[in-house]
């Protein structure tokens, strides 16, 4: 269990938390890291053990900061699927994370399964939190697992199966007439009036650890080492972020060899409408911008300001990737590509990772012989598809 937490740390100064608490920004206003004794973790748990464990996300419990075992909830996740998308490969190896298969369809219940174990654990009763769709849904679940309450906020044209999805799950759904960033900032006042709990991207510290256990995941994949590049379609970008955090804490206790370890040069995917870290990325701005009037099909990462911009882009730069932004209509062209040619329906989200692959190569920014990850953050099933389909007459060719 997470008996190895030592303290949280503030991402931007450094300054120290402590442990058992209820957090949210650090003080500086910025998201909280949690950190964790790893000698001492790294003597009661090996890489054999870990084999030998079923389960999803709770077979790295050492690594996650939830301490007793009876607060972790369980809504069967599984370790999702590498599928190779040989069809596609002139050199290298080419593999899409499949997240679709997770508890609520999408990656959010790595990290609300978490943050709403601990939110149980520290004796949280209302959990608030703005969504695009999937988190929505994903903290609905658990916070009716866990019999606590849970209210969400989401855009108005937020896809109407995830807005029902969430209600049936048990939460109670608002539609806003504007973008997250206005879901959020109603969250942030009415939390304060009602005694919600502030559950959104990075505002408090759990949900990172949740998504960390993806890189976990692909390092015992890939038989504890890790692939050439991995992209991820970046809206707050919890899950770059905490996959770079995962690396780190691998390396440090020797489980990916030995030192220096090469890591995965990280792709943050984002949509042309939409680009604010890709902005800054260019620029070389350590912080992003707001990005005015975002749009783009992918809902997921309709985010046009992001708390935690400054750490993605320190991990995207330290591990020598890139920021790329892709037009929608290459994200559906790369939805109808990859689903037509692999058999596999990937969401707008991870076909936008595709592109970006695409992308990349033209620029040469992965190489021959590369092994790449793309991140399918959802099921295709959950979104509106384009009708390809012809209508039956007798001469059918
Ligand atoms: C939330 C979400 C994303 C973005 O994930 P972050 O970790 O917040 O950047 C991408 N795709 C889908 C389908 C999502 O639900």
């Amino acid at each position: 269990m997470g008996r190895f937490i030592t303290h949280l740390e503030c991402s931007l100064t450094g300054e120290h938390y402590p442990a058992g608490e209820i957090h949210g920004l650090s003080d500086a206003g910025r998201p909280l890291l949690v950190r964790y004794d790893l000698e001492a973790l790294a003597r009661s748990v090996d890489r054999q053990a870990l084999a030998r464990r079923s389960g999803g996300i709770w077979r790295f419990s050492e690594f996650l900061p939830v301490r007793q075992q009876a607060n972790e909830l369980d809504l069967g996740e599984v370790i999702t699927p590498l599928i190779r998308l040989s069809e596609f490969e002139s050199a290298g190896e080419l593999w899409v994370k499949d997240e679709g298969r997770l508890p609520t369809g999408s990656f959010k219940a790595r990290g609300l399964g978490v943050a709403v174990s601990m939110a149980r654990e520290l004796g949280l009763h209302h959990l608030a939190m703005p969504t695009n769709g999937n988190a929505g849904a994903a903290l609905a679940a658990y916070c009716t697992r866990a019999g606590l309450e849970a209210t969400v906020f989401c855009p108005a044209d937020t896809p109407e199966i995830n807005i029902r999805e969430t209600a049936m799950l048990g939460a109670r759904v608002y539609r806003v007439d504007g973008l997250i960033n206005d879901c959020g900032r109603i969250v942030g006042e009415l939390a304060a009036e009602r005694g919600w709990f502030d559950l959104s991207t990075l505002k408090e510290p759990y949900r990172i650890e949740g998504k960390k256990t993806m890189g976990l995941e692909l390092a015992e994949q890939f038989g504890w080492s890790l692939p050439d590049a991995i992209f991820y379609p970046t809206g707050g970008g919890t899950g770059l972020i905490g996959m770079w955090k995962a690396f780190q804490e691998l390396e440090a206790i020797g489980w990916l060899g030995d030192e220096p370890v090469k890591k995965p040069k990280m792709f943050a995917v984002q949509a042309e409408g939409c680009a604010p870290i890709v902005k800054a990325f260019e620029e070389g701005a350590e912080f992003a911008e707001f990005w005015p009037d975002a749009r783009t099909v992918a809902a997921g990462i309709r985010v046009p300001a992001a708390v935690g911009d400054f750490l993605i882009l320190r991990a995207v730069r330290e591990s020598r990737g890139s920021a790329l932004s892709v037009s929608d209509a290459e994200i559906l062209d790369a939805q109808r590509q990859v689903a037509g040619e692999c058999g596999t329906l990937l969401c707008p989200e991870g076909a936008a990772t595709f592109a970006g692959w695409q992308h990349a190569l033209e620029l040469g920014l992965v190489g021959a012989g590369d092994r790449v990850v793309l991140f399918n953050c959802a099921t295709g099933l959950k979104y509106p598809l384009v009708d390809t389909s012809e209508a039956y007459t007798s001469q059918a060719p």
